[in-house]
């Protein structure tokens, strides 16, 4: 038997069982842990000389939550009856945590239990929280670094081991939401005010803290509230006038933020409601079952997938070259302190890196400094970042017009303006000064890199690092490898993304690269159905009811019309004869001419109030284009916008710009918001069917054109009766 809580009792009859799983820096809860858990309170239950009993953990934090891939796997070990092994699963989890709650007391008059404190250290997520709203009471160290809550939403899950009916039992269905239902997490100070944790004590007292409440509980002090008769829940019972506005409001709340789309969250009200009616332990067992079912859902495991378990692969480098050796960034050189590049300078200076920001000028580099304190500033206001932490970072960049002061970066990054001439320009000059073995990176979103890479003396040396817009807060950054680009290179880049803690994807030098080339043919396909008469509105909620964060008319109010503009015309002259007729060319032309340049110019598809608040599409579009009789069904729509995207990223893995489909779908959800429900373009076509994709492709194609021809792989796929992560996923062969 493993003792990954191990079990200690001290003089005074107080046992505590502390967490510690072997070669990890943080506990996350595996099976073998809750045997080891199970076996600890038995003992400490089961042994008239123990008092009482403390759960902490060794480690700096108390748990970072259950081990997905465990879950994920639950599923599939389950055999052929995986919901019934599931639920058992779920409810021997409920079993033990309900012991513990009970403390060994008499289930029908509810005494003799024993005292169970929870001493917390540090962070305790999901399972590690779970444990904690089972023990009496709550103790939190004040440890700066720590949060405490529920994130299972997240991920596409709920809390299903007692955390969603605890919670909401101990501080009502309205306190409970924001940690539920937007998985929440809490410094300690804030999770005592929330009523999560009855106490915060500094770090050096928690043990000694714990041990004097268990030494001093009374008799009541070991009965939860919801064990004594009568118990009210805060806020009340769905039947009561006040639970009643509670979750009619919460319901439509739901719906409105989740369009229907995501099953985890509106089983987890299902479990909440349901769950108030009936006495605490069926609702527990309500909970186990809408768990089951939420766990049932291909959707949720396509978002462990992408969102946690590959996520966490890529971050971690499954695709960095084998045998490079650590080239982490020491010295960093960006060159243009315009938007992008200010926003990579912060982050960098932000994880510790020593930055050379440049320009042309002093003022503009001083510019992007500026930025810099501005976005610092923002941290202070919010209390996220001290002034002494604010001094430190901008301490680390040097904002100059000078070359030689390039001098021992082992990596520059240039994001001047994305003009080829100026690019090489600066690639020669800073090169000059860089070491030999330096690295050097371009920011380009349209440039192919091996074009730009002949600038270059060094071009193996020579890589993209394309960073998304806002740079400190989009979590992608794709990796550009052009023809000569070597291995060091691309662990070069890894190294550097995971130090600023992005995701990255390593992708081949080909058209507008991996995340860009599947957002554009989104916006072209609703500006066509623009053109073509179809309501502006249908467009736009057909969008956000499939997932999407933003409708397309929205994003492209968003990213900008000028900017599509000046996409359209470059890809014209880039592909010539080649470039595919698209009524809706002239839909963004003419807003583009009226001077409708999207949210920026306060006017676009949508209009916008004086403070730049959108309030509704504009009423001119439909008279600019006029809206027909005969409307297409959501359907119809849904898929020309949904396959437009994920056609794209088919035919870029079949072309071997893409090289891993992991990428393929965790970049999706991270680079442009691709429906986060489905886990993916590729997660998607494999829950829908191969099969049916290439029937609703070949049905769009007939009536729509050749942009929606099934590619040859998908085909083949559909015709082997195979999916994409049956034949291409990476992990499953490394295993
Ligand atoms: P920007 O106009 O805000 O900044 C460019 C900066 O480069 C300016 O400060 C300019 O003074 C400076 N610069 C120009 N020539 C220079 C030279 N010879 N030497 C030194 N500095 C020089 O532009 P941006 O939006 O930050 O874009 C920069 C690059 O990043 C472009 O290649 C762009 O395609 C790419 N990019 C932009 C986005 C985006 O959303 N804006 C996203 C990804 C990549």
């Amino acid at each position: 038997m493993t003792d990954i809580f191990k079990y200690d009792v001290d003089a005074d009859g107080v046992a505590t069982l502390t967490w510690d799983l072997p070669g990890k820096s943080m506990n996350v809860m595996t099976l073998e842990g809750l045997e080891s858990l199970n076996a600890g309170v038995d003992k400490a239950l089961g042994d008239p000389a123990v008092k009482g009993l403390i759960i902490t953990s060794a480690k700096p934090d108390f748990a970072g939550g259950m081990d997905l891939n465990i879950l994920a796997g639950m599923k599939r070990q389950a055999g052929d009856d995986p919901a019934r092994g599931l639920f058992e699963g779920t409810m021997r989890m409920h079993e033990l945590l309900r012991k513990i709650e009970l403390g060994g007391a008499d289930r029908k008059t509810m005494k003799g239990g024993k005292p169970v404190v929870w001493a917390c250290p540090g962070t305790a997520a999901g399972i590690g929280l779970e444990i904690g709203l089972a023990c009496h009471r709550r103790i939190a160290a004040d440890n700066p670094k720590a949060k405490i809550g529920l994130p299972e939403i997240l991920v596409g899950i709920f809390p299903g081991g007692g955390g969603t009916t605890r919670l909401a039992w101990m501080l009502g269905a309205m306190a409970a939401a924001p940690l539920l239902l937007e998985g929440k997490m809490l410094a300690p100070a804030k999770a005592k005010a929330a009523g999560v944790v009855d106490e915060v004590v500094p770090a050096d007292q928690l043990l000694a803290r714990a041990k004097e409440w268990v030494l001093n509980a009374g008799p009541d002090d070991v009965v939860k509230p919801w064990d004594r008769k009568g118990y009210k829940i805060p806020g009340g019972a769905p039947y009561h006038p006040a639970g009643f506005q509670t979750f009619v409001g919460a319901s439509a709340m739901i719906h409105a933020r989740t369009q229907g789309v995501y099953p985890a969250a509106q089983a987890l009200l299902a479990a909440v409601y349901e769950g108030m009616l009936v006495p605490f332990d069926t609702a527990l067992k309500i909970e186990a079952r809408w768990f089951t079912k939420v766990l049932m859902n291909p959707s949720s495991e396509a978002m462990i997938r992408s969102l946690f378990i590959n996520k966490e692969a890529l971050e971690k480098g499954a695709v960095r070259p084998a045998g490079v050796p650590d080239m982490r960034v020491r010295k960093l050189g960006v060159l243009g302190a315009g938007m992008m590049g200010a926003g990579i300078a912060f982050v960098a200076a932000r994880a510790g890196i020593e930055v050379v920001l440049m320009d042309r000028d002093q003022e503009a580099a001083d510019r992007g400094l500026a930025t810099i304190a501005g976005l610092l500033d923002e941290g202070v206001k919010k209390r996220k970042v001290t002034e002494a932490q604010k001094a430190e970072v901008l301490g680390r960049v040097l904002a100059t017009p000078d070359y030689a002061r390039l001098e021992g970066c082992d990596l520059v990054i240039e994001a001047v303006f994305e003009d080829m001439g100026v690019k090489a320009e600066v690639t020669a000059k800073a090169e000059a000064v860089i070491p030999e073995d330096a690295i050097f990176a371009s920011n380009t979103s349209t440039l192919p890199i091996t074009e730009l890479a002949k600038a270059s003396k060094r071009p193996e040396r020579f890589i993209g690092i394309h960073f998304f817009s806002p740079v400190h807060k989009m979590a992608l950054v794709e990796i550009i490898k052009g023809k000569q680009t070597g291995d060091e290179a691309v662990a070069k880049a890894l190294d550097f993304v995971r130090q600023i803690r992005k995701t990255p994807i390593v992708v081949n030098d080909a058209r507008f690269f991996y995340a860009n080339r599947c957002i554009i043919p989104y916006g072209a396909e609703a500006n066509r159905m623009v053109a073509e008469g179809v309501e502006p509105a249908l467009i736009e909620n057909s969008a956000r009811q499939m997932g999407m964060p933003l409708g397309p008319l929205q994003l492209g109010d968003e990213t900008s019309i000028d900017l599509a503009v000046k996409i359209m015309n470059a890809t014209k002259a880039a592909l010539g004869d080649a470039y595919p007729d698209n009524p809706g060319d002239a839909v963004i032309q003419k807003l583009y001419d009226l001077g409708r340049l999207g949210r920026k110019a306060k006017a676009g598809f949508y209009e916008y109030d004086e403070k730049g608040k959108r309030l509704r599409i504009w009423p001119g579009l439909r008279e600019l284009f006029p809206v027909r009789k005969d409307q297409p069904s959501k359907t119809e729509v849904q898929n020309r916008l949904m396959l437009a995207q994920v056609l794209e990223a088919v035919r870029a893995f079949e072309e071997g710009v893409l090289m891993d489909i992991r990428e393929g779908d965790v970049g999706a959800i991270l680079g442009w918001g691709f429906a986060p429900w489905s886990g993916g373009p590729f997660s998607w076509v494999d829950m829908t069917g191969p099969a049916k994709v290439v029937e609703i492709c070949e049905d769009l194609a007939a009536r729509h054109g050749p942009r929606f021809a099934p590619p040859a792989l998908l085909k083949e796929l559909a015709a082997k009766g195979e999916t994409f992560y049956g034949r291409f996923d990476a992990a499953k062969k490394a295993a």
